[in-house]
C-alpha cells in the first residue's frame, strides 16, 4: 500500500514529500514520508473516514496488518533543524560581548 494523492504534500522545510497522518495513539497529527520503507518504525494505514492514522511498530506488535505500509516519521529524515528558531540563530558576525566593556 501507499499513501493516495490526496494525502501527498511537501514538507515546507525541506520539499520532501510527506503526508499527514493522526497517530492512533493520541491523535496528534504527525508528518510521514511518502515513500513507503521496510525500514521504518511506523505503520501507516487509511481508515474507513479516509484518513490516515499511524502507529509505531514495536517489538510487542511487529506486524504489518493488511492495508497498512511502513514508513519513516519526516522527523527523522527530514534534513532541516526541527526548530526553526534555533536554526535561524546562527552566528553571522562577531559582535563585541557586551559583558567584556564592564
Ligand atoms: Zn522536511
Amino acid at each position: 500500500m501507499k499513501p493516495s494523492r490526496a494525502h501527498l504534500t511537501t514538507c515546507r522545510r525541506c520539499g520532501a514529500r510527506i503526508c499527514w497522518a493522526l497517530t492512533t495513539a493520541n491523535g496528534r497529527r504527525q508528518p510521514v514520508d511518502a515513500e513507503p520503507t521496510e525500514a521504518g518504525n511506523l505503520a501507516v494505514m487509511q481508515g474507513p473516514d479516509g484518513v490516515l492514522y499511524v502507529r509505531s511498530v514495536t517489538a510487542a506488535r511487529p506486524d504489518i496488518r493488511p492495508g497498512e505500509w511502513q514508513a519513516m516519521p519526516h522527523h527523522a529524515t527530514c534534513p532541516s533543524p526541527r526548530s526553526s528558531s534555533s536554526g535561524q540563530r546562527a552566528r553571522t558576525g562577531v559582535r563585541p560581548a557586551p559583558w567584556a566593556q564592564r
